[in-house]
């Protein structure tokens, strides 16, 4: 399947919640979800139906590729590695999702969305263990060193978003350096590290159906 490129603030409104998939604006009243808090659409604004269990299932697992921005096929095989490990299914799941480039970046403090640490990856602009690496799909582990490059780090861009996160909390897995724009995995992280309105455990049971 193809990757979305029409309008991200539908597919918050398409879930009935924020995903904050925008960076800065999402902090702000010019979110689509505070001015316009329904389903896209023509019939955007009558009652919402009620689903089916499979319908709710199918939602949650919709919501959760649109936070971490994964397509179905990587998403589907994040799910069946997670399934041949000795751990909880739905937590491993999550773990993996987790330790991706693009939002260990973000959980970094390195971009204010996932999506733009996606860009900075794509761009060239991180190195993991002082090796350029451009895959946002690149599975950090514990011990690894993630900065954003020498060169890149003047960026006006870069000012702008660490500025933005200085506020931000990093995750206790994390260890973040905003000054120097450098940070480490520290652990694993664990599902209370997780912040995150998911219920994995729909997930689990829309792929084992
Ligand atoms: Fe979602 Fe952010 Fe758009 Fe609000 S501004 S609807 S949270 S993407």
């Amino acid at each position: 399947m193809a990757r979305y490129n029409g309008p991200v603030c539908r597919l918050c409104r398409r879930e009935g919640e924020k995903l904050f998939l925008k960076g800065e604006r999402c902090y702000t009243d010019k979110c689509a979800m505070e001015r316009r808090p329904y389903a896209p659409g023509d019939h955007g604004q009558g009652r919402r139906r009620k689903l089916s269990e499979f319908g709710v299932q199918l939602r949650e697992k919709q919501k959760v590729k649109r936070i971490y921005g994964v397509l179905e096929s990587q998403f589907r095989k994040y799910f069946e590695k997670a399934e041949h490990q000795p751990s909880v299914t739905g937590e491993k799941f999550l773990q993996i999702l987790e330790s991706r480039l693009d939002n260990v970046v973000y959980r970094l403090g390195f971009a204010t969305s996932r999506n733009e640490a996606r860009q900075l990856v794509r761009h060239g602009h991180i190195q993991v263990n002082d090796r350029r690496v451009d895959i946002p799909s690149y599975q950090v582990e514990v011990g690894d060193k993630i900065e954003v490059k020498d060169s890149s780090k003047d960026m006006k861009r870069m000012e702008e978003i660490t500025e933005f996160n200085e506020v931000q909390e990093v995750p206790s897995w994390l260890e973040s350096d905003l000054n120097q724009l450098e940070g480490k995995m520290l652990g694993e992280p664990v599902r209370e590290d997780i912040d995150l309105p998911i219920q994995e455990q729909l997930i689990v049971e829309f792929y084992s159906r």
